[in-house]
């Protein structure tokens, strides 16, 4: 649109007769600009987004009238009749936080816990597209949907009206929505959570933007990871549904191995030096 508008500018008083640009002042250079500006900007998010909520609706039809179906590694004999649920992550899998990354972006600054707290209570962020539309098709056929998420438990009720305000928190409320710490064995992996959830219900589907939202064993290195991937190959797509995250998750920390004693220069080496150049 700017480009076209410029052109038009261009042929109606005549390029030359423009006064040269005055150069910009110097941006600085921000590892996450891109990424953010991929996840608010860009056509191509929403559609992928759409098109990760477009199959799983698709394949919660299949798993509901299969009933070996189960999409739960925690998921143990006798489920069958158990009612259906599906488990979901919140932040960049329910809610598009981009909000809170782009103001990191343009500020300079780095994520913390008293900010992202901040930023959560205010409840700016607008769903991930065909969120709300595949949760409330899952309801509507009798599923109850799970929100398990590594918020910290004191957001709870942020949480709660969040979800609640976009008519998605299920009849079971609180008891909806399993928060990092909310009980001492629940801890950043999620796995002892999604074993509450399989405890009583089926579950159908698992939608996340990280690998820890399906499995325990995610990995601590690039190569282990893309393993586990390779490893549970038939789930993605249909048990298992993955929304694109580009701006953080642990896949960024794989890339220097955990190492959390590296500055922001030391990271940023170690991810050069885990890309594969052609030449
Ligand atoms: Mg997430």
């Amino acid at each position: 649109m700017r480009m076209i508008r410029c052109l038009v500018l261009g042929a109606v008083v005549g390029l030359a007769a423009l006064p040269a640009a005055a150069a910009e002042p110097q941006v600085p250079e921000r590892d996450n600009l891109n990424a953010v500006l991929w996840m608010q900007g860009s056509a191509e998010y929403k559609a992928a987004a759409l098109s990760a909520y477009a199959a799983a609706r698709a394949a919660l039809d299949r798993a509901l009238a299969d009933p070996a179906w189960t999409a739960a590694l925690e998921q143990t004999d006798g489920y069958r009749d158990k009612p259906p649920a599906i488990v979901l992550d919140l932040d960049e899998t329910v809610f598009d936080n981009s909000a809170y990354m782009a103001w990191l972006v343009k500020t300079g600054g780095t994520y913390n816990a008293q900010s992202w707290a901040e930023f959560i209570e205010e409840k700016l962020s607008p769903p991930v597209p065909g969120a709300v539309d595949y949760i409330r098709y899952a309801m509507s056929r009798g599923v109850t949907p799970f929100y398990v998420s590594n918020r910290a438990a004191s957001l709870k009720v942020p949480s709660r009206e969040a979800l609640a305000e976009l008519g998605i928190l299920p009849a079971p409320g609180d008891a909806a929505i399993l928060l990092k710490r909310e009980r001492r064995d629940w801890g950043v992996q999620k796995g002892s959570r999604r074993a509450v959830v399989a405890e009583k219900y089926r579950i159908l589907q698992i939608v996340g933007d990280n690998l820890g939202d399906f499995v325990d064993d995610y990995g601590v290195t690039v190569a282990h990871r893309a393993q586990v991937v390779r490893n549970q190959e038939s789930y993605w797509g249909s048990r298992w549904i993955m929304l694109p995250n580009p701006a953080y998750g642990n896949w960024e920390s794989a890339a220097f191995e955990y190492n959390i004693k590296l500055d922001e220069n030391g990271r940023r080496a170690e991810k050069q030096r885990a890309l594969a150049p052609w030449k």
